[in-house]
């Protein structure tokens, strides 16, 4: 996770500022392929809490570091503004042994340069804080208490997915949630189109106002080659506003939607020619990128089969069959149950393959067909009876989701 301008910079001194501002409105030019107007702003709405820190003693000061990997308990403390004879003491503290490299560290100082605190949020949430005591020190360790700040982003894309989140600080997890949650209607390796833009509105963990990490993504919109599609979470699943269940029984990209991977999704495939010559789609990858099920199956064959190479192929309800090909290796066996997304393979260039790349078919009674002409099973709506209840908890944040279609940020202020 990235949260830029948060947890990468070291403050040498006690901020009395104001947390959680607005910030960074770009106009983005839209992309050719664009099909309908755009949105002139790239929203960046942060919560605003106005929190005054207090400064405990006259010339007191705080200092913030960050434990990189390579850094030794010892430099790292240096690093702090810790001097010897702190640093002989704390470096056989067992409650420092829990540092990991991106871990914040906060010490408090008080004008003479003594230190008077040292603390640190560890991967449970909970608070470290280890305190002068006698000769030595004394280490207090208890839950966070974290606060749940729901925040809403916007941006275009330009090159990629994650350079558009990047660029305007959404954190990776969350990325992955959207590609996620659109998985079954948009195939993010090979739909992507400059101009596409999108908007999320998500949980972010803080601490004393400082964002800690990610958590779910409550709602989105993913406008893809003009076609607006809307998601909102409700119990463990996302719905579309109208409550149609937006899992469908088949994914529109085998390969898992990651950073490794997505640098490939801007190129140029049409997927109409790449079906003339071979009645299948090719996804170029990485060698190892990983390979999920499309649907739910049984792995009907895994193994070596000619011009394939190392092949998995998977038979799902009704006449569908899936094929995955090219593969550096398999990680099912054949009679194995599987649900969609779980990992079934790798991607290689075993079999007739000038480069690693994924060859998929989607075959129906054995025939390899185009899946984006084919009507596929839907998955279940959400029940008469939810449907209340839903739209009471979807309403807010559908109305989030209409401010920036809308383009209007005086409304969000
Ligand atoms: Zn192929």
């Amino acid at each position: 996770m990235a949260f830029p301008g948060t947890l990468g910079r070291s403050i040498a001194v006690a901020l009395f500022a104001l947390f959680g501002v607005v910030a960074a409105f770009a106009t983005i030019a839209p992309g050719r392929e664009a099909a309908e107007p755009l949105p002139s702003t790239s929203l960046v709405v942060e919560p605003l809490s106005l929190q005054a820190r207090e400064v405990p003693l006259v010339g007191a000061y705080v200092q913030e570091e960050q434990f990189k990997r390579g850094d030794t308990l010892a430099s790292f403390l240096e690093r702090l503004g810790l001097d010897d004879s702190a640093i002989a003491l704390l470096a056989r503290s067992p409650a420092l042994r829990v540092l990991r490299p991106g871990s914040q560290v906060r010490a408090d100082f008080s004008g003479d340069g003594s230190p008077t605190a040292i603390s640190f949020l560890t991967g449970r949430d909970t608070l470290v804080k280890i305190q002068p005591q006698g000769d030595g020190f004394r280490a207090t360790e208890e839950q966070a208490s974290l606060e749940t700040r729901v925040t809403m982003k916007a941006n275009v894309i330009k090159s990629s997915l994650f350079a558009a989140t990047d660029d305007v600080g959404i954190p990776d997890s969350i990325a992955m949630q959207l590609a996620d949650v659109f998985g079954g209607d948009i195939d993010f390796h090979r739909d992507l189109r400059a101009g596409d833009h999108f908007t999320v509105v998500y949980e972010l963990y803080q601490l004393n106002g400082r964002a800690v990490r990610a958590g779910r993504l409550l709602a989105a919109e993913f406008v893809n080659k003009g076609r607006p599609l809307r998601a909102v979470r409700y119990g463990s699943s996302y719905y579309g506003p109208d409550g149609k269940n937006l899992r469908k029984a088949f994914l529109r990209s085998p390969l898992e939607f990651s950073r490794i991977s997505s640098g490939f999704g801007m190129r140029k495939h049409p997927i109409q020619k790449t079906w003339r010559t071979h009645q299948g789609t090719d996804y170029a990858a990485p060698t190892g990128t990983r390979v999920r099920a499309t649907g739910d199956a049984v792995v009907e064959f895994a193994g070596v089969k000619g011009g394939y190479g190392n092949v998995v192929i998977l038979r799902h309800n009704g006449q569908y069959s899936t094929v995955y090909a090219h593969l550096s290796r398999i990680g099912v066996r054949r009679g194995a149950r599987v649900t969609q997304s779980d990992i079934i393979g790798y991607v290689g260039q075993t079999g007739w393959a000038t480069g690693p790349h994924l060859h998929y078919e989607f075959r129906v009674a054995g025939q390899a067909r185009n899946p984006l002409t084919i009507a596929l099973p839907a998955a279940l709506p959400l029940p008469a009876s939810e449907v209340a209840s839903f739209k009471n908890e979807a309403a807010p944040l559908i109305s989030r989701l209409d401010l920036v279609a809308q383009g209007s940020l005086a409304q969000l202020e």
